[in-house]
Formats: structure tokens, sequence, C-alpha cells
């Protein structure tokens, strides 16, 4: 009983993610000055902790907080505005048109907060976001008190937010210098896609992402159109594009990669670029199945997002992880590939490691911050329990989360969240943006 801790967390049990394909079972976690300082049986953690708080969760499994390598979360505000269309006439005819009306800082902070506020309580820390206005989204995300890396997004053609690429690489950098101090804003630059951006503003960005060691974070062979169109315009594959514009790197995040071929795998392979996979995404819009097992046999790093709500919709990460593991080995005809806990090291260390965050977060450890999930199994529809990791990715939900911690800060306690808006104020303004998308 001498050492001093915030908090200490008894919990049944524990997927601490590393090491690799281990499960604790009655241990305890204690978290002082928002980092991990001990992961111990609960017995010894007794005896050592003079603990500040102490939280039993007798029936639960504790995770890293999840880590949502691809999403826009302003898109939050049009959750459901159009269904069942492929990839094209989704942005041209739905989205494009509502966003050209209506984007503005005020819609990009409204959504990120209705986003930050299902996310957190779904048991996702940290969030890798795309979206115009990032000025306005950091604000959001640190209000809410939720992790986020904000992409300075950057497309070729005007929008409300920005005149030419040059204007949104400018608002973007200023955003960056706004924010980055924060201890839970990172940025990084984020090129929309191979077909809204030219070589010259590739270059651009890439020297940006260079000086100041940030993520590329970029969509890239969502669609079969977008390969054929690349191959019309200019050649070559995305990727090989890509490649010869020195884009792909260790620190390119490569989002969907639903159409790979041999040269593709192997251009992402040299390069050691990693992947963010949106199952839920990619069913949805009709685009594809990538080929995941194929990817990680290659050792790519493959983390998972939800993408925006407008295309999922939902930004549940309990959904990616089951879809990620059910796609991966029904496309594969193989059951062995994708197993939970794979699928849940995707969901947490992976999309870390892609971050460039793997040192602060991802996994249970010692010297990480305390970005943690407890997932209650004690209800009767997760019965009976004989491996837990199997029950998180195959049985539960994210109604199961009973408790989430930042920075090992309380933002979810026994499944209620105590986050800066309350449910009314966020009701409210969902609904103030519903009736102005409908006028
Ligand atoms: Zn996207």
């Amino acid at each position: 009983m001498n050492e001093p801790a915030d908090l200490v967390i008894n919990t049944r049990w524990i997927a601490p993610v590393a090491p690799v394909d281990t499960v604790l079972e009655n241990h305890a976690v204690a978290v002082r000055d928002g980092r991990i300082v001990g992961v111990m049986p609960q017995a010894e953690a007794h005896r050592h902790y003079r603990a500040e708080r102490v939280v039993s969760l007798p029936t639960h499994l504790l995770i890293p907080g999840m880590v949502n390598l691809h999403a826009h979360a302003a898109m939050n505000l049009m959750r459901g505005i159009a269904d069942d269309l492929p990839l094209m006439r989704w942005l041209q005819e739905a989205i494009w048109p509502t966003e050209a009306r209506h984007v503005s800082p005020a819609f990009v902070r409204d959504g990120t907060r209705l986003a930050a506020a299902e996310m957190l309580r779904g048991g996702v820390t940290t969030c890798n976001d795309m979206y115009f206005h990032p000025e306005a989204a950091a604000e959001a995300f640190a209000e809410m008190g939720m992790r986020a890396v904000v992409g300075m997004v950057m497309l070729e053609f005007p929008t409300p937010y920005a005149s030419d690429a040059d204007d949104y690489l400018r608002k973007g950098l200023a955003a960056r210098d706004r924010w980055s101090a924060h201890p839970l804003i990172q940025f990084s630059v984020a090129p929309h896609a191979p077909y809204t951006v030219s070589d010259a503003s590739f270059a651009r960005a890439l020297a940006i992402a260079e000086e100041l060691d940030l993520a590329i974070h970029i969509h890239v062979h969502e669609t079969s159109q977008e390969i054929a169109d690349s191959l019309a315009a200019h050649g070559c594959r995305p990727l090989a594009r890509l490649a010869r514009l020195g884009v792909l790197g260790q620190n390119t995040i490569a989002v969907h990669v639903v159409h790979l071929d041999e040269t593709d795998l192997e251009l992402l392979q040299r390069h050691a670029c990693s992947v963010a996979h949106c199952p839920t995404s990619n069913m949805k819009l009709g685009s594809g199945i990538p080929d995941i097992s194929r990817m990680l046999a290659a050792g790519l790093r493959v983390g998972l997002g939800t993408d925006g709500a407008a295309s999922n919709n939902r930004l549940d990460m309990f959904h990616e992880m089951r879809h990620a593991a059910l796609l991966a080995k029904a496309a594969s005809r193989d059951p062995t590939v994708v197993p939970a806990q794979t699928a849940l090291r995707m969901a947490t260390l992976d999309g870390a490691s892609a971050l460039g965050m793997a040192d602060w977060i991802g996994s249970i450890e010692v010297g990480k911050l305390a970005d943690l999930c407890a997932v209650d199994l004690g209800a009767v529809d997760c019965q009976p329990c004989f491996d837990p990791v199997s029950h998180l990715v195959h049985v539960a939900g994210r109604e199961h989360v009973s408790h989430v911690w930042v920075n090992g800060e309380t933002r979810v306690d026994k499944g209620a969240a105590l986050l800066h808006i309350n449910d009314s104020e966020l009701l409210r303004l969902s609904s103030v943006w519903q009736t102005r998308f409908s006028n």
C-alpha cells in the first residue's frame, strides 16, 4: 500500500493486445497522471497501490480504446440522407449538393460533436478524421475529450471551404498551428483521393508531410471505375501514380484498397504503407471486397475504419471488427483467417501504428496512455462465455460498453456518457440541421 494511483480497475479479463493473443484473468490496471503504471493480478495491485478510485468490473473485458482509422466525423449530420447508390452517384447526387449548400464551421463543429459522442460511447477513443474546416473538427474533438488526428483535407476543386488546392493547404496548416499543442489533437495531410488531386498538388502535400513528419491520409482504389479512369487519364493505376509521385511511404494510410492486383500489393509492401479497411462502407456502397487475408499474409498493417456516417450508417467499431472477420473468411473461403484476436488488434494497435502513435496508445501496457474501454459480458445474451475476445468480436456490441477512459479521464461510466455536451443538447443540434437540409 505505498505507491499512489489515481485509478485502479479490477476486471475479470484484460485483452491487452500486446503481447499478442493474450487474455489476463482477474487482473488490475493502475493509472496515474493519465498513464498506465501497472498491469498485474488484482491481489498484488491491492497490496501495491493506494488508489484514489477503484472500479470493479467483475464480468467485464477491458480492451484498449479503439482507433477508428478512417472517418468523416461531421458527416454524422447526413446519416441516412441517401442509401442504395454507388459511390459516384451517391457523391454527385446526394452528398456534394448538400455539402455545397450547408458546409460551414458550425456544420463541422456540430456534426463532429455528434460523431465524437457516438464513438466515445462505443469504445472508440481515437479518430483519424478527414473533412472540411479541420479547425472546427479539432475544436469539437477537443471539447468532447476525444483523441483525434484531424486531416488537412485537400481537393483540386473549389468548395465553400476553400478555393483551390493551395487554399486548402493554407487553411489546414493554419488549423494545425492553432491546435497542434493540444494534448488530444494531431494532424495529418489528407489529399482526398487520386481522382480529386493533381500531380502538382500531391508534390506540395508530400513536401508538407515530410517537413512536419505527418501521416498522409488518402482514399485509394475504392472502386473499379477509379482505376479505369486513372488508366485513361494517367496511363497507370492510382497506386502506381502515387508511387511515382513519391506519396507512398510508411506514413501513408491508404483507405479502402478494395481493388488490388499483385503489383499494387507489392507497392504497398515495398513502401510499408498502412491500409484502412472499411468493410461496412465497402459493402454498403457496393464497392467490392478487399482481399484482407492476402494483405495480412503479405505483412501489411491493416487498421479498421467506419468511414462517414452517411455511407455506413453508424460509427460502430464492433460492426467493423465483425464484418472484417466475416468478409475475410467468406472471400478467402478460409475460416481460419482474421481470428477474433486479429480483428481486435486491427481495431486498436494496428490503427495506432498506422498513425505513428503505437508508442502511446493501442495496447494496455505500462507506460502507455490510459485510453481504455470496458465491455460488460455479464448479460444473458453473452452467455456462456468460453473466450471473451471471441465474444467481443462475434457476440457483443457497443451496447455492452460500460466504461471508457481517455488519458485516464472517464468519458463513459456504468454506461452513462459523461461528456461536455449532454444528450438533449446533441438532439437539439441534430434537429436544427435536419430542418435546414429539408428547407
Ligand atoms: Zn472516406
